[in-house]
């Protein structure tokens, strides 16, 4: 079990957990109580609203507080580390991490936030405080999918409400309370179109990186050419030396003026 101490994942979780708060309470004290009070519809609602709550809340904490697939810290003798680094790697290829000298296996990515090298790594994500990698993927994957089906589902209530203002035999006519019911069901349908297409860009992208077997960080870099540029790079400056190119037609010798870049993984 681990839990960083990110301020902007902390805070991201606190909206998290209050938007869910309050797209229960108005469910359930403006939509339901209002629309549905004394019909079966009305409490078959409720309990269906928080249970899917309540699995999203069970794969929401299960994302955050699981071990996202941290590779241990094995320091090994880095001695040379300097010429690990400039060697060009296969995929295959364990490696060793540049900012937390961890011996990583292929597919590992260092998380800047996490300060740790993560298996599969795909991405940071400040919603659940945690990296999504190999281990806590299902969770976050099941996280999306219940924020999906609650916003689809707060949506409908809305929309059922207003076309149905009162299943059932009572119906307030009070102005206030009329108001009252219409400004939180907008803010209810605002959040819940705002987190739903979120959730759904998200989801499609995690989709993608499953069937195509390639996490964003992998995707980001073969497709910009990134690695093969890189891979070429270093072995004319294992020729030329490691000093700027625009000195690498100078008949000079070898004095180093620029950090050649270096292969990496990390994001
Ligand atoms: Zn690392
Ligand atoms: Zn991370």
């Amino acid at each position: 079990m681990s839990f960083i101490k990110d301020p902007c994942g902390i805070v991201c979780i606190l909206v998290t957990y209050f938007a869910i708060l309050y797209a229960d309470y108005v469910v359930t004290q403006w939509i339901i109580v209002y629309s549905m009070q004394n019909s079966i519809w009305g409490p078959v609602n409720v309990v269906l609203f928080n249970t899917v709550i309540f699995f999203l809340t069970i794969a929401h904490l299960k994302a955050v507080f699981c071990d996202p697939g941290l590779v241990p810290i094995a320091r090994l003798d880095f001695s040379d580390l300097h010429a690990a680094r400039n060697k060009p790697m296969s995929d295959e290829e364990w490696t060793v991490c540049t900012r937390c000298e961890t011996y990583r296996p292929p597919r590992a990515h260092h998380c800047r936030i996490c300060k740790r090298c993560v298996k599969k790594m795909d991405h940071h994500c400040p919603w659940i405080n945690n990296c999504v990698g190999e281990r806590n993927q299902k969770y976050f994957l099941q996280f999306l999918v219940y924020v999906c089906i609650l916003s689809i589902y707060s949506v409908s209530l809305v929309i059922i409400s207003w076309i149905y203002p009162c299943i059932g035999d009572t119906c307030s006519t009070d102005l206030s309370e009329t108001q009252s019911r219409m400004l939180h069901s907008v803010l209810l349908l605002l959040e819940s179109s705002l987190f739903g297409l979120f959730v759904v860009a998200i989801m499609i992208d995690q989709l993608h990186a499953i069937f195509y077997d390639e996490t964003p960080i992998e995707a980001l870099q073969f497709r910009s050419g990134y690695r093969m540029a890189n891979h070429k790079f270093i072995l004319l400056a294992n020729v030329f030396g490691h000093m700027h190119p625009a000195y690498w037609l100078f008949p000079c010798s070898d004095a180093k003026t620029y950090d050649t870049p270096l292969i990496s993984h990390d994001v």
